[in-house]
């Protein structure tokens, strides 16, 4: 947790609940985070709530930092 959660530590990483590792494992292999579970029955589901939210907080910033064409 130590490193990772310095690089997420600028944005409020806090309503997005842990963020997963880069590299995810499959749904059937074994989960990220040393649970034992495979991936499908432990972080999956959080893993892809959590990109979503990322991925509409980045829109929503983009949409604010980007400049207006046209
Ligand atoms: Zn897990």
């Amino acid at each position: 947790m130590g490193l990772l959660s310095r690089f997420f530590k600028n944005e409020d990483s806090e309503d997005l609940g842990q963020a997963p590792p880069t590299k995810l494992p499959l749904r059937n292999d074994l989960c990220w985070c040393d649970s034992g579970l495979k991936y499908k029955k432990c972080h999956l589901e959080q893993d892809q709530i959590y990109l979503e939210k990322k991925r509409q907080k980045d829109l929503a910033a983009k949409k604010v930092c980007s400049p207006v064409f046209g």
